[in-house]
This record gives C-alpha cells, structure tokens and sequence, in this order.
C-alpha cells in the first residue's frame, strides 16, 4: 500500500471497519501543503462508540483467559506487521501531522520496540508472595486486568502514544476503545490495521474517530468503560479525570509541560548548545517534553547564546518528506496561530525577540503552516511565554547567578515533566536530582528523550501522578488482590 493513496477511513468496531452512523466523513490535509488531502476518517457519533464498547466488554471476557504468552503472540506480530510498513506509516504520519520523516520513521520504530516489550511481559511475574502471620497459610498477590480501557491520544506521537497505552492494556488482558486525535486519524488507522493483520479476536481492539467533546467526552463517561488512559492538554485532560472520577472509574492523565534546561559555567557548551535546539525545536516543538526555558549561568550566557544563534541559522525549515529539511511545520492552522499569538504576547510583555519569530511565508512555504525557529531573551518568569505551554519552536532564554537561583526559576511554572541540566559539577547534579520537581531529571542529555522501558510521566500540573512506560504500566492497566489461602 502506498502512503500516497487517497482512501476512506473506516472505524474498526467490534471485528469489523465499519463507516460511522452519521455518514459523515471529515479530510485529513497535510500541514506542509494543505492542497493534499491525506484521507478521509469518520465523523463518529456517540451510537458507534456504544457499539465499541460493547464489542469490548463482550470480547474481554475471553480475552482476559488466555495465557500472558498467548496474548503476547499478537503482539509480537503486531510489532512486525508494523516493522513491514515502517517507510509507508512514517510517511504517512509525515504528510498528516509535518514531523519530519526520519522523525517519523524513528517514532514507528519506537512502536513496534514497545510491542515487542509489552509481548514479552505476558511472561513476567505478577505478583508476589507476602509471609503470613499464620505459617499454615499461603498469602499472595496476584492482578487482574480492569475490563475495558479507553485510550484517547494526542497528534504529536500517533504511532507511539496509542500503542504505549494499547500494549499494556491487551497484555493485561483489558480490551481496548481507542478514540485517536482527529489530526492524525489517518496514521493511527494503519496502526490498527497492523493489529487486524496480527489477527486479534473481534472485539479485543476497537478504534473510532470523531469530535473529542463528543467520543473522547463519551468514552470517559461511560458506565461500561473501566478505566481511561489520556494523553493531551490539561484543559481536556481534567475533564475526562472529573468524569471518570464522577462514576468511580480509574483514569491517568500525561498532559503538558514547561520544560527547562539550566545551563551552568562548568558545562559542555556545545553539548549543551545542542540538547537545547534538539530538545526545544526537534517536532517544530510539539513534544510534551520538549524545551521551552533556557536557564543559562550568567558567566557562559554570551557565549551560549553566541553558539545558539550560530547554530539556529544552519536549520533548514520545509516539507519534512523534503531530504534535508530539519523542521517541519506546526500540525495545523490553530496550532500556528496559537505559536505566533505567544510570540506576539512575548514582545508585548517586552521579551527581546533576538531570532526568527514570523510565519514563513514565499516559495516552499505558500501552502503550509511553517513557523521560523524562535527565541527571546530578557525573558522574565512571571511573562506568559515562560508560563505556559506554547508547543511550538519557541525558546526562552532566561540568566541566573547560581545553581540555587537557577533551580527556584526552573520550578516557577506550573508543570513538572520533564528537566535538564548541563553541568559537569556532581554535587550541582545531586542539588538538581533532589530540589527539580520533575517526573524525568535528564543530566547532560536533552530534555525530550525518553526510553520505552522506564517510567515516564510528570509532576504538579503535568500527569495524574500516574506513570506509564516500562513496568510501570501494570499499576495502571490491573488491579491488585490479595489472596489469602488456608
Ligand atoms: P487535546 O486537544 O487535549 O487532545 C487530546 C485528545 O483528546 C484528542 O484525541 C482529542 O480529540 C481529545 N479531546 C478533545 N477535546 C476533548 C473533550 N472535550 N473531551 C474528551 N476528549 C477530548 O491535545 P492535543 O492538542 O491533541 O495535544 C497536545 C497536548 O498534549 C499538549 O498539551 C501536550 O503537552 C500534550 N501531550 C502530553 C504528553 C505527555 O505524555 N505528557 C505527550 C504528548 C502530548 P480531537 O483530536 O478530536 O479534538
Ligand atoms: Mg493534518
């Protein structure tokens, strides 16, 4: 199948693509050109979703007795139908949401390692054995799966998000009602139809597409869902937690960040210089991880930012199918606006724009939503753009005296994903591992990668306080019972 093929988008209910009830169907257009139109995706209704979920409860009572092997083999094919289309879903993600394609190649390939790595924990262990009081008796933990999970997801990962939340859940023995973001309905679709190939029974995997306020809203408020797994804003995020919570159903919630960086004078400057591009701009900046505060040690701050600057000039913004293009453009219209919006606010509240901060526009740029790289200085904590989330490709740059100032401007923001130091100095790396409220503390590394197998996940404002990732994903997708035998 080639990734170029205009087609119509069934949603996969119950065993079966089916059309939506409404009969309407909505386009997917390329952010880099907005005359491609990448696929047509339904415009679900809340009918389809109860359909879902029924299929999904029916077929869990089936699905939860199979062995943890027999439901890792499905697994294991999925990761390598995946493997199989790779070029085609990477570009396919290219074309609907603008990352780049070795970006994209590399996210599906991330999708079938996480696969793999949920496929081989239907092997692990799942529970514990605990000594009781009474030596006559054998107590244990063991888990059992929560029945229906509801996955709603973002746009900026349609490959790995959906599948970080999928594989856990089905190897658990929970089945799946995937609600993805309409932005990229047309990616996670192949990603479901790797999971058709791998021959999952009806029911087990159901994905449908619609508007957010009305499938994502319905998913969480539904009696027969019985947990709901969100990536996404905090605004839609407490949302879905509130209806969850209202009907005693569990929930998790990964939402947005403010991320920093903190720069100190013993550091690897140029290392640093490129963690801090790689990390605020790779995506065009559209990673919940990704760097927006740029807290740089007053000694280095000329020549950091010297470097920086030279730098930023080397990258090439365009299609990210194009070779050689570095940065894409924003995933689409609103998102572009909100970026520029934040830029226009940044020097109002009179940040120093010291480079790019317009839309490109002219020959390559005419039909796409492209940004320039973007950063202020003179940037003071209270202004809005070093508060909130952007998510565009908009840096930050902010000065400290010490280790102890940096940190207080580091945790002045709402949020705690994800931070970064650069420092050679091990007792300025135990001060930032101790005092930085952040669920992911990157030393010397930048502050938007991460690594399937360990946990991820934020602090205040960021998560539920949830993790998801690694081992740490059987918290959410099971419950404990403690058995007592006598
Ligand atoms: P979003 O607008 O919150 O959408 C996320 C998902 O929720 C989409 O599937 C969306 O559907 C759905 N949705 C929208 N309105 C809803 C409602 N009223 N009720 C229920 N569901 C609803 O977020 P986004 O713009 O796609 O993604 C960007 C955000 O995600 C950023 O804040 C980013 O930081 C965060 N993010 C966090 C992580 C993390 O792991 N912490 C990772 C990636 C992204 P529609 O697409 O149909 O609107
Ligand atoms: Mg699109």
């Amino acid at each position: 199948m080639k990734a170029t093929e205009i087609r119509n988008y069934f949603n996969y209910i119950n065993g079966e693509w089916t059309a939506s009830s409404t009969g309407d169907v909505k386009e997917s257009i390329n952010p880099a050109n907005t005359h491609e139109i990448v696929g047509y995706y339904q415009h679900s209704s809340l009918d389809d979703l109860n359909k879902a979920v029924s299929g999904a409860k029916e077929a869990q009572k089936q699905w939860k007795k199979l062995s943890g092997s027999a439901r890792g083999d499905y697994l294991f094919k999925a990761a390598s139908i995946l493997e199989r289309r790779l070029d085609e879903i990477a570009e396919t993600m290219t074309r609907e949401m603008g990352k780049t394609f070795p970006e994209a190649k590399g996210e599906t390939a991330r999708g079938a390692a996480i696969l793999r790595y949920y496929a081989g924990e239907g092997m692990r262990s799942v529970g514990e054995v605990i000594p009781s009081t009474d030596s006559s008796a054998l107590m244990f933990t063991t888990r059992v799966p929560l029945g229906v999970v509801g996955v709603i997801t973002p746009w900026n990962f349609p490959v790995a998000i959906p599948i970080w939340k999928m594989a856990p859940a089905l190897i658990y023995g929970n089945t799946v009602v995937l609600k993805p973001a309409s932005e990229t309905a047309v990616t996670c679709a192949k990603v479901i139809e790797c999971f058709v190939e791998a021959g999952l029974p009806a029911g087990v995997i159901n994905m449908l597409t619609g508007p957010g306020s009305v499938i994502g809203q319905g998913l969480a408020q539904h009696p027969d869902v019985d947990g709901i797994t969100f990536t996404g804003s905090n605004g839609v995020g407490k949302r879905i937690g509130q209806a969850a919570l209202a009907r005693g159903a569990k929930y998790q919630l990964e939402m947005g960040g403010k991320n920093p960086v903190i720069v100190e004078n013993d550091a690897d400057l140029d290392l640093a210089v490129e963690a801090t591009i790689s990390g605020g701009l790779r995506s065009t900046g559209q990673k919940c991880t990704a760097t927006s505060r740029v807290i740089v040690q007053r000694e280095v701050y000329e020549p950091f930012k010297e470097r920086m600057l030279q730098k930023l000039q080397e990258i090439t913004v365009g299609d990210g199918m194009k070779e050689g293009t570095w940065m894409g453009p924003c995933a689409n219209e609103s998102q572009l606006e909100t970026v520029v919006s934040y830029i226009q606010k940044g020097i109002e509240e009179g940040a120093a724009l010291i480079f790019g901060g317009k839309r490109l526009q002219g020959p390559g740029y005419e039909n796409g939503f492209f940004v320039e790289p973007t950063v202020f200085e003179n940037v003071a904590s209270n202004m809005t753009i070093a508060q909130e989330e952007i998510f565009g490709p908009v840096l930050a740059l902010m000065k400290a005296d010490s280790i102890e100032e940096a940190l207080a401007l580091a945790n002045d923001v709402e949020y705690g994903l994800s931070a970064s130091i650069f420092t050679t100095n091990i007792s300025r790396m135990l001060a930032f591992i101790n005092e930085m409220d952040a669920g992911l503390i990157r030393i010397n590394a930048e502050s938007a990668g991460v690594e399937m197998q360990a946990p991820f996940g934020g602090m205040k404002q960021s998560s539920s306080h949830s993790r998801e990732q690694g081992r740490a994903a059987i918290e959410f997708f099971t419950s404990i019972k403690t058995v007592f035998i006598k």
